[in-house]
């Protein structure tokens, strides 16, 4: 266990204790099968590190760093714990990869549900993660701090993980052999940039992960700063897994799950190539927002500039819905981060 979960799993509750001068950020994320995965096409390994791989991600998106983890865990009855397992490799797998502790969770049985939500008859999984970072008082990067001015930059390759989700549709049997994380599988083992966060904590003005798209996140940042931006399509990274997809383009302006750092800075910001082995491109301008002009603007590459609408990523909603509309839909809405000060 970390030096920052003091007590752990084994007692009533956990207790964390921030360095000397930091504030706790939390972030909480559902884990919904059919929403999020389905087990038919997804290792167990690939769904516990998923899960963990967002709240990380999100994390490192604030400049973090993380202190514990917490996993609640609903399985039908009759679900072989074979598949728990293996669930718990993957999720563990990344948490000791970014020294984080797993300071306690809950389990239950999720109720039986009929033959048309659940293919196997039984009930659905789902997996509940809070992760909890520290960050110094006051430094934690938000989304609302973006400046006119300032430049747009993104952390790897964008795109991966929706053309990845898109093979897996087409062929579900070719991956079910990835059972362990590995470098190039974007969508089964996204690969949280806490180190790169932390770096860009002195350097970024406001920053956001990719989990959602670009045009989606990138609308999500202007909004709360108040501002409106210019992308340059020909400097968009394009990851080698989109790139030979028919629509590269669109999976890298609009496929989720990329979670990439989507951050902004000063111009005399001396923002490296790399960060931690991590690329860093530099993809747009911040501007002025225009009372009836668009929030974002794509330069294209013969020199045009279109309009870029907020056209995110919708999990599997279009494959199938699980419960009352309402209440997935506030499910889909991200949490608001909660800063104690
Ligand atoms: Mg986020």
């Amino acid at each position: 266990m970390g030096t920052a979960a003091r007590l752990g799993i084994g007692d009533d509750c956990a207790v964390l204790r921030p360095k000397a001068g930091y504030e706790v950020c939390v972030t909480t994320d559902f884990t919904l099968e059919e929403r999020h995965f389905r087990r038919d096409w997804h290792p167990p390994e690939s769904v516990g590190h998923r899960c963990l791989a967002r709240g990380l991600s999100d994390l490192a998106a604030m400049g973090a760093e993380p202190m514990a983890v917490f996993l609640s865990l609903a399985v039908p009855a009759r679900l072989p714990a074979k598949w728990v397992d293996r669930f718990l490799d993957g999720f563990l797998g990344l948490a000791r990869k970014h020294r984080v502790a797993l300071a306690g969770g809950d389990t239950a049985q999720s109720p039986a549900v009929s033959n048309q939500i659940s293919k196997q008859g039984d009930g659905l999984i789902l997996a509940d993660v809070v992760a909890v970072g520290q960050v110094p008082r006051g430094k934690a990067v938000l989304r609302r701090g973006a400046r006119v001015g300032d430049w747009i930059y993104c952390t790897g390759a964008l795109g991966g993980a929706a053309a990845e989700l898109a093979s897996l549709a087409e062929n579900s049997r070719r991956f079910g052999k990835i059972t362990k994380a590995a470098a190039g599988h974007p969508h089964f083992y996204p690969e949280p940039r806490l180190a790169v966060g932390r770096r860009l904590r002195v350097l970024a003005h406001a920053m956001i992960d990719l989990s959602d798209g670009l045009s989606t996140d990138l609308t999500h940042l202007c909004k709360e700063s108040g501002v409106a931006a210019v992308i340059d399509e020909a400097a968009v990274p394009v990851h080698s897994l989109a790139a030979g997809a028919e629509n590269p383009l669109d999976l890298a302006l609009h496929g989720g799950e990329d979670y990439e750092l989507l951050f902004t800075a000063g111009r005399s910001a001396r923002i490296p190539q790399k960060v931690a082995g991590v690329p860093i491109h530099r993809i747009g301008t911040i501007c002025e927002a225009r009372r009836r002009g668009p929030r974002i603007v794509l330069e294209t590459r013969n020199r045009g500039r279109m309009p870029l609408e907020a056209g995110g990523y919708e999990h599997f909603r279009q494959v199938k819905s699980v419960g009352p509309r309402s209440l997935t839909t506030r499910l889909a809405t991200p949490v608001p981060r909660l800063h104690l000060r």
